[in-house]
């Protein structure tokens, strides 16, 4: 999502004279956009911070100018706390002011420091211009922002405030303008994407499974994805699309975090390990070749060697070909936080490293299942070496293709020779052999 926004940032300074540059020396204004998830975030934007502030005062000995501006989350959460402990900083905006963003810049010039940690009455994508820079062949777009559900160790719904769905009319414009420059995947954005209820063109509400329905019927949009989904927003109509809309790839993200029911409802998930495992089941009917990846916590207040190995059953029965697990990192202002009963590091970063064997080994597994197989390779990027692209298949592996490089931006269909635990590797098909 930061992605995203960094992307829609341009777009607003836009108009005002301000293009990217590829090094901050180069810079008339450096934006730093943040994020907060896990500790040291706030550290880090410091620290980079003091290297900005150097690059600075080289470019005031030739006389040239630099803004800094800080955004997002770590900006949200430190407010005017961070004009105090760096003064130098010219802008402070939290994520929902972007697109007061040219206005913020006028006034840091007059007045000095500006801090925008508001969460404004008009809607932020009302105000932002539409999305201008193509993004290439695999784009993002946000179609939901916030969250209400307050899981215990989180605080993003404190930094990017309530959920918020965009109009769909919006969100179809602006995904048959991403096409129009050349994408042919779009990943739907929101911090709960599924919870998606927004305002439909015929004056109800659509959920995000209409709103797939949808977009699948834009000409030129071959891929369609969305992240990131909380498993008691998954509905019986999202799992029918999942069935029988092609356009949707075969690959779910969808965070479990814990398989103890016990660490579930204190993390207040809204849900059990049982519930979990009967919705996997069920997306897995719809479509047999899903693949699933989650996001784990180890170490939350209160787990024992009983509730990881609950973690460690489920990851099991489930199976994923992807996952990132994280230890518990207290977040200022959460309950979990202020739980008495934290657990060690060491303890943590020993079940991190058991739990993170057995999630390589499953994804390493995964992409071996995938050697002799041709799929279709969505290419996107230049590869390692001439001659080869790096591109995506449709369980969102990395694939390093042997491919001419006027394929970039097309799906081919290739044959994968060779896996690793993160990548595929194979040869495009000439079409003689794909009809083959
Ligand atoms: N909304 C998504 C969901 O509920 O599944 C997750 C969004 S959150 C931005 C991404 C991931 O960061 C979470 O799924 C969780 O695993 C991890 N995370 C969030 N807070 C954390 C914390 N305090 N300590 C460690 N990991 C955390
Ligand atoms: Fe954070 Fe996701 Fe829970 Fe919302 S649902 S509080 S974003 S982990």
């Amino acid at each position: 999502m930061n992605v995203y926004d960094s992307a829609r940032m341009a777009d607003v300074l836009a108009p005002h004279g301000f293009a990217p540059v590829d090094a901050p020396d180069d810079a008339d204004m450096v934006i730093l956009n943040t994020c907060h998830i896990r500790e040291k975030a706030a550290e880090k934007v410091y620290s980079e911070l003091g290297r900005i502030r150097q690059i600075r005062e080289r470019r005031a000995a030739d006389g040239r100018k630099t803004v800094i501006a800080v955004a997002g989350c770590v900006a949200q959460a430190e407010g005017e706390e961070m004009r105090a402990r760096a003064p130098f900083v010219d802008i402070v905006l939290g994520p929902q002011t972007y697109h007061r963003l040219p206005e913020m810049v006028a006034r840091a010039a007059r007045a000095g420091g500006v801090v925008a940690t508001d969460f404004p009455v008009e809607a932020k994508f009302d105000e932002l211009p539409e999305a201008s820079a193509p993004q290439g062949p695999s784009a993002f777009l946000t179609v939901q922002e916030g969250c209400d559900k307050f899981c215990t160790f989180c605080v993003v719904p404190y930094t990017r405030g309530a959920e918020f769905s965009r109009p769909a009319a919006q969100i179809v414009a602006e995904a048959k303008k991403l096409v129009a420059q050349g994408s042919a995947e779009i990943t739907l954005l929101g911090q709960n994407v599924n919870a998606y209820r927004g305002p439909a063109p015929d004056g109800g509400t659509w959920g995000l499974a209409r709103l797939i329905r949808a977009l699948a019927e834009i000409r030129g949009l071959a891929r369609i994805r969305y992240t990131t989904s909380h498993p008691r927003d998954m509905d019986e109509a999202l799992i029918e699309a999942h069935a029988d809309v092609p356009a949707l790839m075969p690959f779910l993200h969808l965070p479990v975090q814990s398989g103890s029911d016990r660490i579930l409802t204190a993390m207040n998930r809204g849900h059990g390990a049982a519930d979990y495992r009967a919705l996997v089941e069920s997306l897995r009917r719809a479509r047999p070749d899903l693949a699933l990846s989650s996001d784990f916590i180890v170490g939350f207040p209160g787990e024992t060697e009983a509730d990881f190995a609950a973690t460690l059953a489920l990851v099991r029965d489930v199976g994923y070909a992807q996952a990132y697990s994280f230890k518990y990192s207290p977040r200022p202002g959460t309950p979990a936080s202020l739980a008495e009963d934290q657990v060690p590091d060491a303890v943590k970063t020993e079940r991190l490293h058991r739990l993170q064997a057995e999630l390589w080994d499953q994804q390493r597994r995964f992409n071996e299942s995938k050697v002799g197989s041709v799929m279709p390779v969505l290419l996107d990027k230049p590869g390692r070496r001439p001659g080869q692209l790096l591109g995506r298949s449709p369980w969102l592996q990395a694939v390093h293709l042997d491919a001419p490089a006027h394929d970039m931006g097309r799906i081919v269909e290739a044959r994968i020779g060779a896996a690793t635990v993160s990548s595929l590797a194979g040869r495009a098909l000439v079409r003689e052999d794909a009809a083959a």
